[in-house]
């Protein structure tokens, strides 16, 4: 009887340190993919990029990247894998590109001035 309980005891932490060990991944790989989806609204207080006016205009940027009719645009290219892309300042999906003089954009988006990350 004694040993049916401590195996059943070693079981559980066993399982207990298995499980905890799988926590911190499983955690990471839900961050990366909240970090791809594509963000629902824009940061509160920033500028963005419009495609109506300005340089977005001028580079035909637009918040979605399959909505793109350039012909440089290749299906899986967006803001968020483009090298203009501060992704160190990105908020919420949004960061401030480069080449929009610092002005967010989506990591959904796209322009013709797109350059794929190194
Ligand atoms: S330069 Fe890159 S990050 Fe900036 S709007 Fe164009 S595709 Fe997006």
């Amino acid at each position: 009887m004694e040993d049916t309980k401590d195996l059943s005891r070693r079981s559980f932490f066993k399982f207990a340190l298995a499980g905890a060990a799988v926590v911190p991944f499983i955690l990471k790989a839900s961050k990366s993919f909240a970090a791809d989806a594509c963000p629902k609204t824009a940061p509160a207080g920033k500028a963005l990029v419009s495609s109506t006016e300005g340089m977005g205009k001028t580079l035909q940027y637009v918040t979605d990247s399959s909505t793109s009719k350039h012909p440089k645009h290749k299906a899986g290219n967006a803001c968020g894998n483009c090298k203009f892309f501060n992704a160190g300042k990105a908020e919420g999906g949004y960061a401030p590109c480069t080449m929009m003089g610092m002005k967010y954009v989506t990591n959904c988006g796209w322009c013709s001035s797109y350059s794929a990350k190194a």
